[in-house]
C-alpha cells in the first residue's frame, strides 16, 4: 500500500507533477528514480529486510509512480496495474457474486466488454444507463447495487456525467463511485474532490502521454478501500513492470505542460471544425453548443484534445481518415502526436450495434486525439483531408 508523501500535498499541481512521490536515490543521489529491475530483494536475516521482499508486492519504481499519480489526483493512496483494464478488473474484484453495478452505457468499449463478457458470467449484474442523466442513474439503483461506474467525458460521444450529483446518488445507495478520469486527467478534473471514492486511469493515454507503454492506475483516499485494493493488487497480481512505471513517471512530469497545449489546440480545432461546411456536428465539451457546456465549465478546468465529428456518411469518414498526413490513423489517444480514428470499426467495434445506435455512435463518426504539434499544421492537415473526402 503506497501512501503519498505529506509535503507533496502542500504543493501545486505542476510542482506535484514533476516531484511528487520521488526522493533522490539513497545509494548515489540519482535525481531520477532508478528502474529497480529486480524480482526479489536480499534479506539481512530471517524476518529482517528493508521492507521489500518480492517485486509483485512492492517495487520502488512502481511506488514512486503510485505516489506521484495519487498526489496529482489529491488522493492518499495509489495503485499501479499492468493496463487500464487490469485496473477495472481490480475494482470489480471488490465486489462479490450477486452484487449489482450501475454503469454509464457509453464507457470505454473494453470496460463494457469486461463487464458483460467476464463479470456477468461470474455473477455480477449490470445496468447500463445514460451517464449524463443523473435521474436514470438513481432509478437504476437496486438494493444490491454496490458500485456506480462513471466515465466523463465519454469516449467518443463526449457526454458528461455530473460527478457531484452522482456522488450523492452513490452515497444514498451506500455504493462506491468509481470514475474513469482517463480523458480529463487530474490536470482538468479531480473526481475525489467531487465525492468519488475511486479514480481510475489508463496511464497508457495522457498520464504517460508518449504512446510507448500500457498501464493502469487506481487512486483512493479511504484507508479501508486502500487496504482492500492493495490486497487485490498483490493477490491477483496484474502489476506493471518497473520500466513501464518509469516511463509513466517520466510522462507525468510534463503532464501540466502537455495538457495546456492539448487544450489550446483542441479548443482551436473544435471551433474551426464548427465552421467547416462538410462537418455536420462537432462533439467537444469546450464548445458553447455542447449541451452540457455549463456543467463542463463547472466540473472541469480545461477540455483537452479529444474531439469527435460527424461527417454524414461512412464513405466520407473513410476517405477523411485515410487522407490525413499528420494525424495518424490509429487506436489509442492522449499522446503528444495527433491521432485519428473511426470508433465504429476500431475502438468501439466490440460494442453491440444496438448500443452504438442508442448512444449516437454512427458509422460516420470520426474521433480526433489532438496532439501538441503546431496547431496551424494540424488545421492545414484536416483541411486538405476534408477537401479530398468528397
Ligand atoms: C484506453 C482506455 C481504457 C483501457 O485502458 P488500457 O490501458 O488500454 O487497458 C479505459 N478507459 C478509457 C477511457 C480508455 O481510454
Amino acid at each position: 500500500m503506497t501512501e503519498v508523501l505529506k509535503d507533496d500535498l502542500a504543493r501545486r499541481f505542476a510542482t506535484r507533477a514533476v516531484h511528487a512521490g520521488q526522493v533522490p536515490d539513497p545509494l548515489a543521489g540519482a535525481v531520477m528514480t532508478p528502474i529497480y529491475q529486480t524480482s526479489t530483494y536480499v534479506q539481512d536475516g530471517l524476518g529482517r529486510h528493508k521492507g521489500y521482499e518480492y517485486a509483485r508486492t512492492r517495487n520502488p519504481t512502481r511506488e514512486a509512480l503510485e505516489r506521484n499519480v495519487a498526489a496529482l489526483e489529491g488522493g492518499r493512496h495509489g495503485f499501479a496495474f499492468g493496463s487500464g483494464l487490469a485496473a477495472v478488473d481490480a475494482v470489480l474484484k471488490l465486489l462479490s457474486a450477486g452484487d449489482h453495478v450501475v454503469s454509464g452505457e457509453n464507457v470505454y468499449g473494453g470496460t463494457h466488454r469486461q463487464m458483460t463478457h467476464v463479470w456477468a458470467r461470474l455473477g455480477l449484474a449490470f445496468a447500463f444507463v445514460d451517464g449524463a442523466d443523473t435521474d436514470a442513474i438513481a432509478a437504476a439503483v437496486t438494493p444490491e447495487t454496490r458500485l456506480l461506474f462513471a466515465e466523463t467525458p465519454t469516449n467518443p460521444m463526449m457526454g458528461l456525467c455530473d460527478l457531484r450529483a452522482t456522488a450523492e446518488v452513490a452515497q444514498r445507495a451506500g455504493a462506491l463511485l468509481v470514475v474513469d478520469n482517463t480523458f480529463a486527467t487530474p490536470c482538468f478534473q479531480r473526481p475525489l474532490e467531487l465525492g468519488a471514492d475511486i479514480v481510475l486511469h489508463s496511464t497508457t493515454k495522457y498520464l504517460n502521454g508518449h504512446s510507448d507503454m500500457v498501464g493502469g492506475m487506481l487512486v483512493v483516499n479511504r484507508d479501508d478501500l486502500a487496504e482492500r485494493i492493495g490486497f487485490i493488487q498483490n493477490a491477483s497480481g496484474a502489476v506493471p513492470g518497473p520500466f513501464d512505471c518509469w516511463l509513466a513517471l517520466r510522462g507525468t512530469k510534463t503532464l501540466a505542460l502537455r495538457m495546456r497545449q492539448h487544450d489550446v489546440n483542441g479548443r482551436r480545432i473544435a471551433e474551426w471544425l464548427t465552421h467547416h461546411p462538410k462537418v455536420q456536428r462537432v462533439y467537444y465539451p469546450g464548445l458553447p453548443s455542447h449541451p452540457q457546456h455549463e456543467l463542463a465549465c463547472r466540473q472541469m478546468k480545461g477540455f483537452g484534445g479529444m474531439i469527435s465529428l460527424e461527417l454524414g456518411s461512412l464513405e466520407r469518414a473513410r476517405r477523411f481518415v485515410e487522407r490525413t498526413r499528420i494525424f495518424a490513423l490509429a487506436e489509442s489517444l492522449g499522446g503528444v502526436e495527433s491521432l485519428i480514428g473511426h470508433p465504429a470499426t476500431m475502438t468501439h467495434a466490440s460494442v453491440p450495434q444496438t448500443l452504438r445506435d442508442k448512444m449516437g455512435l454512427s458509422d460516420s463518426l470520426v474521433r480526433l486525439s489532438v496532439g501538441i504539434e503546431d496547431v496551424e499544421d494540424l488545421i492545414a492537415d484536416l483541411d486538405q483531408a476534408l477537401a479530398g473526402a468528397g
